[in-house]
This record gives C-alpha cells, sequence and structure tokens, in this order.
C-alpha cells in the first residue's frame, strides 16, 4: 500500500492532541471512553492519520475490554505487526502499515475463526458506514 511520511510537526497539525497522543506516541486510552467500542454499524473502520482501511465490522466482535476489538484486519498487509517490549511486557503491537501510526496491540484470546484479538484504540479509528457483504 501506499507509504504515507509525514514528520511530527505535520502530524501535530493535523491530529488534535489525544489523537496525537495515541497515533504518534503509543498512548492508551482509558477502556469504555471510545466512541467506536460499542459501535455495532456495518462499515470501515479507517486509520485516523491517514485513512488506510484496517478493519471491517464484519471483523468487529464484544470483547468486553472497553476498546473496539476485532479477529482479524480487513487486508493483512494493511496492518503491521511489531514486538513491543514496553512497560515490562512483551506484547505484539498493530501499526498501520502506510503511516506506521500506533493502532493497539494483538492478542491471542480472540474468538474464532483467528484467534486473535485487535484490541484498538477508537481514537486511532475513523468510521466510515457503508453496507458490507
Ligand atoms: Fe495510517
Amino acid at each position: 500500500m501506499q507509504r504515507v511520511d509525514k514528520s511530527n510537526a505535520e502530524w501535530r497539525i493535523q491530529l488534535d492532541p489525544k489523537r496525537y497522543a495515541v497515533l504518534r506516541e503509543a498512548a492508551t486510552e482509558a477502556p469504555f471512553s471510545g466512541m467506536l467500542d460499542r459501535n455495532h454499524a456495518d462499515g470501515s473502520y479507517r486509520c485516523g492519520a491517514c485513512g488506510a482501511e484496517l478493519f471491517s465490522s464484519k471483523a468487529k466482535f464484544e470483547s468486553g475490554s472497553g476498546w473496539p476489538s476485532f479477529f482479524e484486519p480487513a487486508d493483512a498487509t494493511h496492518v503491521e505487526l511489531v514486538e513491543d517490549r514496553s512497560h515490562g511486557m512483551i506484547r505484539t503491537e498493530a501499526v498501520c502499515a502506510a503511516c506506521k501510526s500506533h493502532l493497539g496491540h494483538v492478542f491471542e484470546d480472540g474468538p474464532e475463526p483467528t484467534g486473535q484479538r485487535y484490541c484498538i484504540n477508537s481514537l486511532a479509528l475513523d468510521f466510515v458506514e457503508h453496507p458490507t457483504t
């Protein structure tokens, strides 16, 4: 996919401070604080920084975690997985493959068919409502 390369100064102009903190500094929003956790509409979840299509409503499920949760990305090449050793844990970070913005983390306790749980910050996503097939 098309790479999006912007400086931190450019991202700061484009993104409000809360979104900048999550997308560009890997902050985590408080659970149950986001607008998309309980969104059940059909459509696409896009990168809040660059607009890349990241997740479909078809892969969204209720994890009870307080963050939007998906069992797979819309396209495996659109979400990159990176080892994250911050905060004394070894986790798998999910970043946008196009602009490298932080999205959330991936855990192995998700539902079928993948068993994966993409635990994603609402602030990292823009939802576009449309019918899904
Ligand atoms: Fe992006």
